[in-house]
């Protein structure tokens, strides 16, 4: 308001001089002279004039570049809401990883650019009877911890992800089926060393079947998955806590 009201006055005082100076200018050619009634009137109407149009103009201004910072401030929350959806769109809200929809779409974008790698498909063992002894959130925190197991033993370029219930799948980009089957038994090892507890702090081990397939340049997605689930039912029959390639 005060800033409205300084401006007003500024351009009132400016308006009156400009006034003054023209009346003092053109006045004396016209054979006339600025004094008395005439001399009030060259200061009285600009500023009669100026202050509610400029109160007006400068109202209306400030209004406008109100209303445009309170639009860039929305246009942005919903820049980050827009980012923030896209992101939960494609992850699992559980562990964090991708999930099947988004980890299906990366490593068809893999093969799509002719690059080869190891899939792993992994069960974890006896997942039902985790929920039904210690219940549904140790479950959850179990997921959780193997979640970020997987997470923590991927390279930057290696695709992680949730495919749905207590199964997961890696593709291990550029790797050679040697770094997969690596791979595959740190994982294993690294499941079987988590420090998973009951809420009465009874350790539980976790393990997890493993099934391996290495994907040739160009591989079809859904088929290499597929390869990978045989050799997971494999790893499963075989008793368990294993890896199959
Ligand atoms: P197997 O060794 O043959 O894989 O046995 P399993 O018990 O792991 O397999 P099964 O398919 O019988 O059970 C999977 C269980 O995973 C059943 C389901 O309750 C549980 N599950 C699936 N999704 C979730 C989840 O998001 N949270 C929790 N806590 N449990 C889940
Ligand atoms: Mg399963
Ligand atoms: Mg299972």
């Amino acid at each position: 308001m005060y800033r409205i009201l300084g401006r007003t006055l500024l351009v009132a005082v400016l308006s009156t001089i400009a006034s003054l100076v023209i009346s003092f200018a053109f006045v004396p050619m016209m054979g006339g002279q600025v004094a008395g009634a005439g001399l009030v009137m060259t200061i009285v109407c600009p500023i009669a004039i100026s202050i509610p149009a400029s109160l007006v103009h400068f109202y209306q201004a400030d209004r406008l570049r109100r209303a445009n910072a309170a639009l860039a401030e929305a246009r942005d929350a919903l820049e980050k809401a827009y980012a923030r959806l896209q992101y939960q769109a494609r992850r699992d809200s559980l562990t964090g990883l991708l999930n099947r929809a988004a980890f299906m779409d990366e490593i068809a974008a893999c093969s799509n650019e002719g690059m080869h790698g190891g899939l792993l498909f992994l069960d974890v063992d006896y997942f039902k009877s985790v929920n039904d002894r210690f219940g549904h959130a140790a479950g959850d925190e179990a997921l959780h911890l193997i979640g970020a197991a997987l997470h923590g033993l991927a390279r930057e370029d290696d695709i992680v992800g949730r495919l749905g219930g207590e199964e997961f799948a890696i593709f291990l980009h550029g790797a050679s089926a040697e770094r997969m089957l690596d791979h595959a038994q740190a994982v294993r090892e690294a499941v079987a060393a988590i420090d998973f507890r009951s809420p009465s702090s009874i350790r539980i081990p976790l393990g997890v079947s493993i099934g391996a397939f290495h994907c040739a340049p160009r591989f079809d997605p859904v088929e290499a998955l597929a390869a990978a689930d045989r050799n997971l039912y494999r790893a499963k029959s075989a008793g368990r806590n294993t890896i199959v390639a």
